[in-house]
């Protein structure tokens, strides 16, 4: 599954944050299939409404959600680039996500010493930012050098190495900058062509704003979260805010006192919903659906994917043995309430290969074996 790695400064709620989200993975086990790989690794279902009533309507046994893997990716501080410490240990565990979350501290408390002195979310964001900034630069020297040693081995074709120089020439100007790298525009081949690097500044962010429990009925009139907020519009990122406080509590009550519990705070449900989804959406991820008594699934693809890949997700035989995809949209479908009735009403569309799957497709796919 997509790995999201969460990084941010010490003592900003990264723990209370990730084990809120994995307490609450396993509350939901029973739904959402759920594991703990390692103390610092854990996979989440993402939450979706629809996997439900698609599962009611086909009496499905059981409801498998997509699912997102979370990283706590601990002990990024300033230096680490130049391998202060255990630095670049952790700066290698983000090169292997496919996205960032960056819990910046939003929260006043007297009590939890804060790294830099006083609670400053844009001086801590651009820590952060200038160590996988300072990361990448220095990742992007050396493999120049090699591409002009003539040293690159690896490099396919002449074609794409001029590429990779093209593009990596712009991005260096760019983390000069200060900007990242995902700000450069690149064409299909050159994104290729730098995939290898797995730059840091290429992988998209997401700011998770962590406000006091005060705060979460009316986050956006906290004047750190605006400030957030406006970092976040200006550097192609998301926002969530979140209370990790409020989230590590509301998972230690019983399930019928939760919703009890947030509303007394102002708030009518759990925040970790929203950074699962927000993390899913970031990543231009999509969902379709396959229904049946055995099961009904939603599974993640890429938008623009075909329908003979998207069935490749499943399995791929399904994508070499590709004949067609029976397929209705979810709002068709809930409408008609089984494949059956939404052929009689053509609702059901036969597609081809060059058929681009749509969110929310409920799918059917016949292939040779
Ligand atoms: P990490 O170093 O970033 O992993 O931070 P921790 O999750 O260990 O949190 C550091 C301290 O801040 C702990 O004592 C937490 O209880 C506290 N903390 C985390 N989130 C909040 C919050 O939203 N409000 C308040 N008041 N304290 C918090």
């Amino acid at each position: 599954s997509l790995k999201a790695g969460i990084v941010g400064l010490p003592n900003v709620g990264k723990s209370t944050l990730f084990n809120a989200v994995v307490e609450n993975g396993k509350a939901q086990a029973a739904n959402y299939p759920f594991c703990t790989i390692e103390p610092n690794v854990g996979i989440v279902g993402v939450p979706d409404p629809r996997l439900h009533v698609l599962s009611d309507l086909s009496k499905s046994q059981r409801a498998v959600p997509a699912s997102i893997e979370f990283v706590d990716i601990a002990g990024l501080v300033k230096g680490a680039s130049q391998g202060e410490g255990l630095g670049n240990k952790f700066l290698s565990h983000i090169r292997e996500v496919d996205s960032i979350l960056q819990v910046v501290r939003c929260f006043e408390d007297k009590d939890v010493v804060h790294v830099n002195g006083k609670v400053d979310p844009k001086s801590d964001i651009d820590v952060i930012n200038l160590e996988l900034v300072f990361s990448d630069m220095d990742q992007i020297e050396k493999r120049m050098e090699r591409l002009k040693k003539g040293k690159a081995k690896d490099s396919q074709s002449k074609f794409k190495e001029e590429a990779e120089k093209s593009a990596l020439d712009r991005i260096q100007q760019a983390l000069l900058d200060g900007k990242p790298a995902r700000s450069v525009p690149l064409t299909d081949l050159e994104k290729d062509a730098v995939r290898h690097l797995c730059l840091l500044t290429m992988k998209p962010i997401i700011y998770v704003a962590n406000v006091a429990e005060s705060d979460v009925s009316a986050a956006e009139d906290n004047p750190h979260v605006k400030e957030v907020m406006n970092l976040a519009s200006g550097s192609q990122s998301g926002i969530v805010t979140v209370s990790a406080q409020v989230e590590s509590e509301v998972i230690e009550l019983p399930p019928e006192e939760r919703t009890e519990y947030l509303k007394s705070l102002g708030v009518n449900e759990s925040g970790l919903g929203n950074l699962i989804r927000a993390t899913y959406d970031l990543l231009g991820l999509r969902t379709y659906f396959t229904t049946g008594e055995k099961e009904t699934k939603a599974w993640t693809i890429l938008t623009g994917m075909t329908a003979p890949q998207a069935a490749g997700v499943i399995h791929s035989d399904f994508e070499k043995g590709f004949i067609r995809a029976e397929t209705v949209a979810y709002d068709d479908f809930v409408a008609a309430r089984s494949f059956a009735a939404a052929r009689e009403k053509g609702l059901l569309r036969s597609e081809g290969k060059d058929y681009v799957v749509q969110e929310g497709d409920v799918m059917l796919f016949r292939f040779n074996v």
